[in-house]
Formats: structure tokens, sequence, C-alpha cells
């Protein structure tokens, strides 16, 4: 429930607001310059004297959000959550692309990425120190070493890094180095991770979970917010279905969906979400069409190579036309702005 005071209010009836909420044993985010208290959905479940509030001299309004996720709704926030990473807004006009391997490999294999993305304009380039993998015997990744190659790379090309933090004990450690927080699918539910990177300074980029629908998406999301990390971009990566032909099925509808009950950005993965090479150019265009806020793309110098997701990992000269594509629309959105997806 968010009370919106009136703005006149006086600095006593500002105060006698807070005094009474205080008492109802929930957490309140008060933010004084909005001339606004929220007070979150209490543990136990009970009702907030919603009446008795609204009756509190200086009180405006009352706004409540129907849904279970409070912070990340759309009632809650009217105006889109832009993400701002130097001068790059993820949220914003115009779709960013992140770009770059499964994993970190080697210092050849990441600086040689870096610099074939950084020459198509990417500004921020993914790559796993830390790997998910479904089999105990699968590379799992370089780990510190390979937040050290990500750093180089980002010295050597001025890419930011975009990188997978496994576990909450190393939210400090993969924060040293990384630009952007991951959380991967397997983790959307990780209660203690989440909390972890919502006590961050970073932004996080929260993969929807593979079996999650869109409330348990925006709840993890919510997780994140509630301690005070506001800057999460939400990425569809695909969920699982009966089909055989491609690694997960990407719901793209989730986009638009998640647009209309939510301010936070959202951006598609169509590696892990086609797990096939010859799928990500069409289903790219297809996020971008959808009102993507962006894309997180898997390439690689030798893709047979990639020591993970080799299936999926662009060649270079796809990745050139992809990017020459994606420029087009760019520049056909801009010219377009009344196309726009309305939500
Ligand atoms: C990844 O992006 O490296 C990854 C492991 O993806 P997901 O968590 O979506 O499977
Ligand atoms: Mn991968």
């Amino acid at each position: 429930m968010r009370i919106v005071m009136k703005n006149n209010v006086s600095e006593s009836e500002w105060n006698n607001t807070l005094l009474f909420v205080q008492k109802l044993d929930a957490r309140i985010i008060s933010e004084k310059s909005k001339k606004t208290v929220t007070i979150l959905p209490k543990a136990n479940g009970e009702d907030l004297p919603e009446a008795e509030i609204a009756g509190l001299p200086g009180v405006e309004r009352i706004i409540k959000t129907e849904t279970p996720y409070q912070l990340v709704s759309r009632e809650y926030k009217n105006e889109d959550t832009i993400i701002t990473l130097g001068d790059i807004n993820i949220g914003g006009d115009e779709p960013v692309i992140i770009a770059g391997p499964c994993a970190v490999e080697n210092e050849s294999q990441i600086i040689e990425t870096a610099r074939l993305v950084a020459s198509h304009g990417i500004r921020l380039m993914r790559g796993g120190a830390f790997k998910p993998r479904t089999s105990p015997y699968s590379f799992s990744g370089l780990g510190e070493e390979g937040l050290r190659l990500l750093a180089k790379a980002r010295a050597e090309t001025g890419v930011l890094i975009v990188t997978e933090v496994l576990d909450a004990m190393d939210v400090p450690l993969v924060s040293e180095y990384a630009d952007v927080l991951q959380v991967g699918s397997r983790n959307m539910q990780n209660y203690k991770l989440l909390r972890e990177v919502g006590n961050s300074d970073k932004p996080v980029l929260l993969k929807r979970g593979m079996s999650a629908n869109l409330t348990e998406f925006l709840m993890g999301a919510e997780y994140i917010m509630a301690e005070g990390n506001k800057q999460i971009i939400l990425c569809e990566r695909g969920i699982r279905t009966f089909v055989e032909y491609s690694r997960n099925t990407l719901d793209l509808n989730v986009v638009p969906a998640v647009k209309q009950v939510s301010h936070l950005p959202i951006i598609v993965d169509p590696s892990h979400g086609t797990g096939r090479r010859d799928l990500i150019e069409p289903m790219s265009m297809a996020a971008l069409a959808a009102g993507a806020d962006g894309l997180i793309i898997e390439v690689h110098p030798q893709p047979l190579e990639s020591w993970s997701d080799p299936d999926q990992a662009l060649y270079p000269e796809q990745f050139a036309r992809l990017m020459r594509k994606i420029n087009l629309y760019i520049e056909w959105q801009k010219e377009h702005a009344d196309f726009a997806p309305a939500h």
C-alpha cells in the first residue's frame, strides 16, 4: 500500500503519519521528497488499517497494489525504470545489446571476443566465470581467474561486464569485478542469493526460471527490490515445454505482458531460448519487435571449440550480420516512434 501525502503536507502531519505506520509492525519505505510512504504486506497476512490511514491529516490518497508483487509493479511506480551504467541506458528509448561467450575460457578467447563485440558497438559483454552446469563433470568456469580476465578485457576494450553469480557467498567477490550481476535461471528462486544481490549496489540481471510463471518471475525481482536494490533488468530466456526441436521455448508473450504490469526493463536471451544458432537471428528480431529493451547473445570466435553451449554460439560473421540488421531496426524505430509499444 502506498500513501500519497498532500502536496502541502506539514512537517507534523508527515511525522504523525510515520509514527502511525511505524506502529503497524510492517516494513515501511518513506520517501519524503516524493511525499509518499509505502507499507509492505505484513508477513502474518494481516490487513492494514486502510480506512484509518486514509483519514489521517495530510493524507491525500492511498494506492493499493492488488498483485502479490508490490515494488516492481506498475501500480506502485508508473514510469519505466531505466538502469544507467555510465552513458548506457537499459530500458530507455533504444534496445541495448549484450554479447559475449557463454563462458570465459582463457585470456586470448575473452580478449578476442571483447574486441570483436566492441567493434560492433557493443558496450556490455557477457561471459560466465561461475557456470551452472547440469553435469558435475562439465566445465564449470574459471572462477576468480575468469573474473580477472573479464576485468582485463574491460580494461583493454572498454566493454562493461555482465557475469553470473552462482552463490550468495560469492556476491562480494563477483561484485569486485562485475558491472552487472547475473542471476541465472536455476537461481531465480534462490531466495538467499536474491536477498544478497538485493543488498548490492550493482545492477542485477535476473533470468526467468525455466518453469517460472510471470508472477513467480516478478516475485523473484520483488525479493531483490525489497532489500533496496532498484536496479533490476529482467531477462526472458525460454521456458521448458514439450518441444524437442529447440532447447527451450522462447516465451515472447511475456515481454509485453511484463511491461503492462511492471516498470522494470526486460531483455531477451535468444541463445538459451533456442539453443540453436540458426534460430537466433529471427528470434532476436522477434524479441525487439515484441518490445524487448535489449538482447543478450552468445558469440564465440570459434563456436565449435566453445567449452560450453557450442551449438548456440554465433559465428563472428553471423553476429556481424545480426548487428547490421538490429541497427537498421533501431534506426527504423527512431523514425517511427509512434509505433513504440503502448502499455
Ligand atoms: C547463462 O546465461 O550463462 C546461463 C547459464 O543462462 P540460464 O541461467 O538462462 O540458463
Ligand atoms: Mn550458455
